[in-house]
């Protein structure tokens, strides 16, 4: 799973509704594994309004991975930005682990890169 997958993801088990906390999703005993792909200029700089920037730069932080803590004000013009973000989103790959939510408690396992968001039926 990338982690441009992981920003969009929100707890959703039924009883759990607090928006501060059910989003980001924290991960936990995370196997990560780069695979280098292709750079779209265009595509990351149209991504990056439905990027939550702070929910990123944290995640990201306890992963281990590097990225600004701002975007800058011209990111299509900023090829260090970009690939900082390329990496990052795109290319960082969570094999194994899972995500806790830090509202629920709920963990969402993650094997072999698929995340299992499937809940117990007293959760639906
Ligand atoms: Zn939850």
């Amino acid at each position: 799973m990338r982690l441009i997958t992981h920003n969009m993801l929100k707890c959703h088990v039924k009883n759990c509704k607090n928006p501060d906390k059910q989003f980001p999703l924290q991960f936990k005993d995370v196997k990560l594994e780069q695979i280098e792909a292709e750079r779209n200029d265009e595509f990351l700089v149209r991504m990056l309004p439905r990027l939550d920037w702070s929910a990123l730069l944290k995640t990201t932080k306890e992963l281990g991975i590097v990225i600004p803590e701002k975007v800058p004000a011209n990111p299509a013009d900023d090829d260090e930005f970009l690939q900082a973000l390329h990496t990052a989103i795109l290319e960082m790959h969570v094999k194994e682990g899972s995500m806790i939510c830090n509202g629920c408690g709920h963990e969402y396992k993650i094997t072999k890169g698929i995340p299992n968001m499937l809940l117990a039926e007293h959760e639906i």
